[in-house]
């Protein structure tokens, strides 16, 4: 703390993210990242922007990646939003469309950025308890709202939600913003963009961070009505004109356009991830249903935390959550084909 600080940030309480550890070699599954690399030719194209054209500033409205979001999702560009990282794409939505006089719902169990962002932003917000089977049930959130977000599929649980339960909760709720958080969206779960046209209340995120191998690049998106594309814009260009950087604007782009290299990589993750379950329960472990590039796995005898300090130790690192209801469970990234046996490997002997 610090004299010169605004009264405002003794009082924030940031996100703390997955640790990137500085040593090499460990087998890291601790932040849901892709284990390949992302398509070469989105390499190529963030290569081909290194050049004498970084003195000028960037597109401020990056519409060579809006179109290419809106070819591939068959929308209006003016139906697309992107921004620095799909955290960045949900902090202007909690500015730009959650601040209301009625609090924010989202499950008990769930992405932990969204209290840092209603603190931030000072909204008040009411978590919903998931079900015993730690699925989101619709019906809970039949009460006054000023918005509804919950990543689909969920984390860190992995369970997807299928469309016609999401179709009920915007039927439900006409007069405020459900905010759909894509973040895992294609490993497994159907997109709520096919939505979009009918449902002017509905916002869809989604990143490039883990589908598309571009974390280190920061860039996320978001479909939904042009009313709700134009309050991101108007907090965008109140904050930030230019968020995303000459190479953002190509790499992702391209990421887009190559749907071989994404649907072939997206296969690989889902077939190790079927392979991690049957070895987990093979170890006794119970699994939830994952429709996501990770698994949330609890052991009925064997105590998470012991578990992860244990993997630790054999250079596998694993997310632990020290929070009620979920203090037992680990979540576990699905790595490649080695990776995955190096964790089973080492679990085998915990
Ligand atoms: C990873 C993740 C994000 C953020 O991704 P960015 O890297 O900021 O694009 C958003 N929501 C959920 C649920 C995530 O897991």
């Amino acid at each position: 703390m610090s004299k010169f600080w605004s009264p405002f940030v003794k009082d924030l309480v940031p996100y703390v993210p997955g640790e990137q550890p500085k040593l090499a070699k460990l087998v890291k599954l601790n932040t849901n990242e892709n284990p390949y690399g992302p398509s070469p030719k989105a390499i190529a194209a963030m290569q081909a922007e290194v050049n004498d054209n970084l003195r000028l500033y960037p597109d401020p409205n990056s519409d060579r990646l809006k179109q290419a979001v809106a070819d591939y999702y068959g929308v209006q560009t003016a139906q697309v939003f992107v921004g620095n990282g799909s955290d960045e794409v949900l902090a202007h939505a909690f500015h730009g469309l959650f601040q209301q006089s009625q609090p924010l719902l989202f499950p008990d169990i769930s992405y932990s950025f969204y209290p840092v962002y209603c603190g931030l932003y000072g909204i008040d917000f009411v978590q919903v308890p998931l079900d015993e089977q730690f699925k989101i049930r619709v019906e809970d959130y039949a009460r006054p709202n000023g918005g509804i977000i919950f990543p689909n599929p969920n984390a860190p649980t992995g369970c997807a939600l299928a469309l016609d339960a999401i179709e009920r909760l915007l039927k439900a709720n006409p007069d405020t913003v459900v905010l759909v958080d894509e973040a895992y969206i294609d490993f497994g779960g159907a997109t709520a963009i096919s939505l979009v046209d009918q449902y002017p209340n509905l916002l869809v995120s989604q990143t490039l961070s883990k589908s598309r191998s571009l974390a280190g690049l920061r860039v996320g998106i978001a479909v939904g009505h042009p009313d709700l594309i134009e309050a991101l814009e108007r907090i965008k260009n109140s904050f930030n004109s230019y968020p995303l950087d000459r190479m953002a604007i190509a790499g992702a782009a391209a990421a887009f356009e190559d749907k071989a290299y994404f649907e072939q990589t997206c296969q690989r993750v889902i077939d190790s991830r079927d392979a991690v379950v049957a070895g987990l329960e093979g170890l006794g472990f119970e699994v939830l249903p994952s429709a996501a590039n990770f698994v949330f796995a609890r052991h009925p005898s064997k105590d998470a935390a012991t578990l992860a300090a244990g993997l630790r130790e054999q250079g596998v690192i694993v997310r632990h959550f020290k929070q009620q209801r979920i203090a037992q469970f680990l979540r576990i990234t699905i790595g490649t084909p080695e990776q995955n046996q190096a964790l089973l490997d080492a679990l085998q002997g915990l």
